[in-house]
């Protein structure tokens, strides 16, 4: 029998997480698999895919910048993966073929829901911040989960119109400068811009607006606590880090490709993170 094997592609990819939380899944389960990182340029990545089953792949997590790419190059999809218009998580076939899935979602609204436990999708409107692909996988975990309203706001305000007209009439676009205006109209409050990112700039956003009872969750992971985080955290609000999120999208891969659903626990996160 062949070793299950599984890795990451993207380019670059040296600085991804994804081979620490999946490495410390196969040691917990005594599994005898491996998980590894693939810096694959574009123009290779159809024959990579390709090649990668028949050297005993099962599957592999897709990364920037090959999310729409894959998905493309899939032979079906899920309906998760058809709507947000990128895959992370490929599953290879017995008969070789590509199945494509997008785990973002999930990952999302699983780390919400365990990080702010009284959060209610029916209490209110959200407000999400930024329209890249992560803010996609967010609008559609948020829809699905019964957010009656979506209030989105982007730097370039073109590309949040262009999302609202993906995803219909529960969303509202904001222009960027406005954002500190809407806030006493949300209960959850979500940063999927690359702002607080360590190298990037901080988001400086007054928060005086927000009520104590909002929750906040910022999808960057790098820091863990955000100056985003630690301003709302100030007011008393709940706040969610964006590690959880990188945790739970992991857990859909791992069980189709090696046969066991993994857990997330205090102790995946000190993995990932040591
Ligand atoms: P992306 O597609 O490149 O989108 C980047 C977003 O950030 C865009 O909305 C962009 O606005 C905005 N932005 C960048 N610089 C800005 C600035 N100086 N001022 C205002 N807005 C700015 O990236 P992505 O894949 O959506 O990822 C976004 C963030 O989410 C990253 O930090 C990533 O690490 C994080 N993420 C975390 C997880 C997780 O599991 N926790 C998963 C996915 C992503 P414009 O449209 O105006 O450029």
């Amino acid at each position: 029998m062949k070793i299950p094997l599984a890795g990451v592609i993207g380019s670059p990819i040296a600085h991804s997480k994804s081979p620490a939380l999946h490495g410390h899944w196969l040691t917990q389960h005594g599994i005898p698999g491996y998980y590894c990182p693939m810096d694959v340029a574009p123009q290779d990545l159809q024959t990579v895919l390709r090649a990668l089953p028949k050297a005993g792949f099962k599957g592999v997590n897709i990364t920037i910048p090959h999310k729409e790419s894959a998905l493309a190059l899939a032979d079906s999809a899920s309906p998760s993966a058809q709507r947000i218009g990128a895959a992370n998580t490929l599953v290879f076939q017995q008969d070789g073929q590509i199945y494509a899935d997008n785990t973002d979602a999930y990952g999302f609204i699983t780390n919400l829901r365990s990080g702010a436990l009284d959060w209610q999708p029916a209490d209110g409107a959200a407000m999400v911040l930024g329209a890249g692909g992560a803010a996609r996988a967010v609008i559609v975990a948020l829809l699905d989960a019964g957010v009656p309203q979506i209030i989105l706001a982007n730097r370039t305000r073109s590309r949040a119109d262009h999302l609202a007209q993906t995803f219909g009439p529960h969303l509202v676009v904001i222009d960027w400068d406005k954002v500190a205006d809407h806030l006493s109209d949300i209960g959850l409050l979500v940063n999927t811009t690359s702002l607080g990112m360590t190298g990037k700039p901080p988001l400086s956003l007054d928060l005086t607006d927000l009520a104590p009872g909002a929750v906040v969750n910022d999808l960057v992971y790098a820091p863990l606590r955000t100056p985003l985080l630690e301003a709302a955290a100030a007011k008393g609000c709940v706040t969610v880090d964006g590690l959880g999120m990188l945790l739970h999208q992991g857990v859909p891969g791992f069980a189709a490709w090696f046969g066991v659903t993994p857990t997330v626990s205090e102790q995946t996160r000190r993995a990932v993170l040591a």
